[in-house]
């Protein structure tokens, strides 16, 4: 068996179920590496490396960005030294391709993922979740219109700024990211099941019970 770290998870969840939030407060509890997908793309872009030229010139045509460019980005930032304690992985891996690629370089590594938190949501609470976020177009404050609502209707509290609707979170655009979802990444689910790997957390309830429920259970397996 493993010995104590690394420690890497990955986290698995439809979109609004709270993957970012979650992955966010783990890594400042547990003190591991949070790696998303799409801060890897813009890094990647920013840097203007190989692959991030490469992923360009799928964004730009509007495509998805091939496994095997993605599989190599976090190949090439799994190698640094802040993840040495354990990565959490968050959006990624998304297909079964890329899961299979993820254990295959960890393996390389000698290492493993150690436990995979699956983020139950009904899809009533995600498409409410989504549809009334609401982001300030100045500063980017997130604001929901009945959870987490301004003082002022369309207002930003921090900067006075308008609050605006995302193109992705607008209602037909989030049956679409979920009906994706659905296709290409909940097999994610049967596959950590299979390996003993994954923990259910009911992710209807309010961000703080969540929180509580995610670190009780992940304590429960590395604590073994
Ligand atoms: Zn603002």
């Amino acid at each position: 068996m493993a010995s104590a770290y690394p420690i890497h998870l990955v986290l698995v969840g439809p979109p609004g179920a709270g993957k970012g939030t979650q992955a966010a407060m783990l890594e400042s509890q547990l003190g591991l590496k949070q790696i998303s997908s799409g801060d890897l793309f813009r890094e990647n872009l920013k840097n203007h490396t190989e692959l991030g030229q490469l992923a360009k010139i799928y964004i730009d045509r509007g495509d998805l960005v091939p496994d095997n460019v993605t599989i190599a980005m976090v190949e090439d930032r799994i190698q640094r030294p802040d993840c040495a304690r354990g990565v959490i992985f968050d959006g990624f891996p998304r297909t079964l391709e890329q899961a299979r690629a993820l254990d295959e370089m960890l393996a390389l590594q000698g290492s493993e993922i150690r436990v995979a938190p699956a983020l139950v949501a009904s899809d009533e609470v995600i498409i409410d979740r989504l549809t009334g976020r609401r982001v300030c177009r100045n500063c980017g404050a997130v604001y929901h219109v009945c959870y987490n609502a301004p003082k002022v209707d369309g207002v930003c509290d921090v900067c006075g700024g308008e609050l605006c609707q995302r193109s992705d979170d607008l209602p037909e655009t989030v049956r679409n990211r979920l009906y994706v979802y659905y296709k290409q990444t909940s097999p994610l689910i049967g596959y950590y099941y299979a390996k003993d790997l994954l923990i259910r957390v009911d992710a209807d309830q309010p961000i703080e019970t969540v929180k509580q429920a995610m670190l009780q259970a992940i304590g429960a397996v590395i604590g073994k």
